[in-house]
């Protein structure tokens, strides 16, 4: 996967976990904006390089098998430790990989330490609300990873580029501005602060499509019965305003990735490869939390070997 690198199935079999935590850290540097003052979409390819095509079935299976393996590893350490959390923003366009890729990704893990919310346009009681109140509800506990497919960055997203939508919103007259858009990054950029100054890590995650790929899928979704379920002409509709949601997302990225919640721009219009570079990403984010095992008092030992003996004892 990355460059300059010979990689088999039979090398990434024998590969420890700390090398392999090692090789998530090394794909994901490749996507992570860190601090986005300078960032600028057209840096960012849809097409990953590889150095195994797609094609290579055996060995993209094994490195995603491999991702999803050290993730469940290391969820169980964050569940048993039960301080940190981890959230995990998905954005994207129509068709991009979004649920496939959550889908994927989290396999391995225990569904009792994840949470996964989908955010759609928003309800009457939520329009009553603040626009970080419905998020603020769903935010993983100590200890979980909480997934949003979707998120408050629909707020500077699809809000932005429909005038009705933010009209519905029922926000003071006062309030709507020029300045809104500015306004509400910067007041996401601080709530994600908060977060991560209070133990829940905060990561975001673009699939970044390319606007061919994208038809590609959706005549897919025509075509294949199976998928014709998840075509809606609506996605047509948002395709036609393709230049001003990449112009939206760039400002976005831009204003709101840092070194402690950075932004990841994954190149999505190869499927698996997308999906282990997301897994990298997760990896890399619980990675940095010093994740391990809660410690066990000499006194709580001493009771275990008593209780062990106990059982060994027992008829
Ligand atoms: P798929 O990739 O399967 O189409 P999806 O995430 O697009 O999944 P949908 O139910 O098709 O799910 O769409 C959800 C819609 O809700 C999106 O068009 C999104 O822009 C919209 N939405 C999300 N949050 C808001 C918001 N705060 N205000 C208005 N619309 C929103
Ligand atoms: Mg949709």
């Amino acid at each position: 996967m990355v460059e300059n690198e010979k990689i088999t199935v039979e090398s990434l079999k024998k590969m420890s976990d700390s090398d392999l935590i090692l090789r998530a850290k090394k794909i994901s540097k490749r996507f992570c904006v860190g601090d986005g003052q300078k960032f600028k979409l057209k840096n960012y390819s849809t097409q990953p390089k590889m150095i195994f095509g797609p094609d290579d079935k055996p060995l993209v299976k094994e490195a995603l098998a491999q991702g999803i393996d050290i993730l469940s590893k290391l969820q169980e350490i964050l569940y048993a430790q039960d301080k940190w959390s981890l959230l995990v923003i998905f954005q994207a366009m129509d068709a991009a990989g979004k649920d496939g890729a959550i889908k994927h990704v989290l396999s391995g893990i225990n569904p009792q330490g994840c949470h996964v919310t989908a955010f759609k346009a928003p309800s009457d009681e939520e329009l009553d609300h603040e626009f970080l109140w419905r998020c603020a509800k769903v935010l993983p506990e100590r200890g979980r990873i909480g997934i949003f497919n979707r998120s408050y960055y629909e707020e500077v997203l699809v809000v932005r580029l429909h005038e009705a939508i933010l009209k519905n919103q029922k926000l003071p007259e006062k309030l709507i501005t020029k300045k809104i858009w500015d306004q509400r990054l910067e007041d996401i950029s601080n709530y994600e602060s908060y977060l991560n100054r209070n133990g829940t890590k905060v990561i975001k995650i673009f699939l970044h499509v390319s606007k061919e790929e994208q038809k590609k899928r959706f005549l897919e979704r025509i075509d294949e019965k199976e998928k014709n379920w998840k075509f809606s002409p609506g996605d047509v509709k948002e395709r036609g305003y393709w230049d001003q949601y990449m112009k939206a997302y760039e400002e976005a990225i831009r204003k709101s990735s840092t070194k402690a919640s950075p932004w990841y721009v994954i190149p999505a219009d190869n499927k698996s490869y997308a999906r282990i570079a997301v897994a990298s990403a997760i990896i890399t984010a619980l990675d940095e939390l010093d994740l391990k095992y809660p410690d066990v008092s000499p006194e709580k030992l001493a009771e275990l070997r008593e209780i062990k003996k106990v059982l060994l004892e027992e008829k």
